[in-house]
């Protein structure tokens, strides 16, 4: 709001620009395809070993791979196998090494006569969300005008959380994943395993249950530890309501 003075201005502020700036287009391969695909990605149990191995290395940085695709009958995407390419890694930011990715590419790539279904590139977000950037949008643009056909993005968090998404130049759409290997673990797993919820979500609580029964003290000490390591302030302690015995095992 502009403040009075008692003046009367005499200058004109105009508003009008004759060269507005307009809003860029959205390009079609950024737009919802009209007719999604009914389609998925499945991860081979090579390619997840791989990736898992990646991420374990990787830690807190990020790791990129391309990715070899196949189709089944079903018209489902297979991630056959990935690549590593050579790359600078840090926690927020990949990218491959400009020296030595050209002669990589040949290579493993061309050499090999992979070029066609290379049509993946994957990386990982390691501890934050697995929405694409702004920098891996501009990426796939330029995979899109390389192949001219489809590309698949894949980003995932060290925890396993997946954002998939098939590009065409129509349109992109969201990719169901199945991992080959989990699937097949998580199904013996179920029928073996009984897990305790509260253990799941409640895990450090039950921890001090079990471990320190009755000693207040220790409650007090492990509360602190905890607290700490989670970032939060110790609170006040309020054991005696808290950590009587019927709450421990
Ligand atoms: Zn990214």
């Amino acid at each position: 709001m502009a403040r009075k003075t008692g003046r009367t201005s005499t200058v004109k502020i105009t508003t009008k620009t004759k060269n507005k700036v307009k809003p860029t287009p959205i390009p079609d391969y950024l737009k919802p395809l009209k007719n999604p695909y009914k389609t998925k990605l499945i991860i081979s149990s090579k390619a997840e070993l791989k990736i898992r191995i990646a991420m374990e290395y990787a830690k807190w940085n990020e790791v990129m791979w391309f990715g070899e695709l196949k189709r089944n009958k079903k018209g489902e995407f297979i991630l056959k196998d990935v690549l590593f390419p050579p790359q600078e890694n840090e926690g927020a930011f990949v990218t491959t090494k400009d020296d030595k990715f050209p002669k990589w590419f040949h290579n493993h790539v061309v050499k090999k006569g992979k070029s066609k279904t290379m049509r993946l590139h994957g990386h990982t977000h390691p501890y934050f969300t697995t929405n694409p950037s702004a920098i891996d949008i501009a990426h796939v643009a330029t995979y899109l005008q390389e192949t001219k056909t489809f590309f698949i993005q894949l980003i995932m968090s060290n925890s396993f959380e997946p954002t998939c998404i098939l590009y065409t130049m129509d349109g992109k759409q969201d990719l169901k994943i199945e991992m080959e290997q989990s699937k097949k673990v998580k199904k013996v797993l179920e029928k073996v395993m009984h897990k305790e919820e509260s253990w799941i979500k409640y895990g450090h609580q039950q921890t001090r249950g079990l471990l320190y029964p009755d000693e207040d003290d220790v409650y007090d000490e492990y509360s602190y530890y905890w607290n700490r390591s989670v970032g939060v302030k110790p609170s006040t302690p309020n054991h005696k309501n808290r950590y009587t015995k019927s709450n421990t095992i």
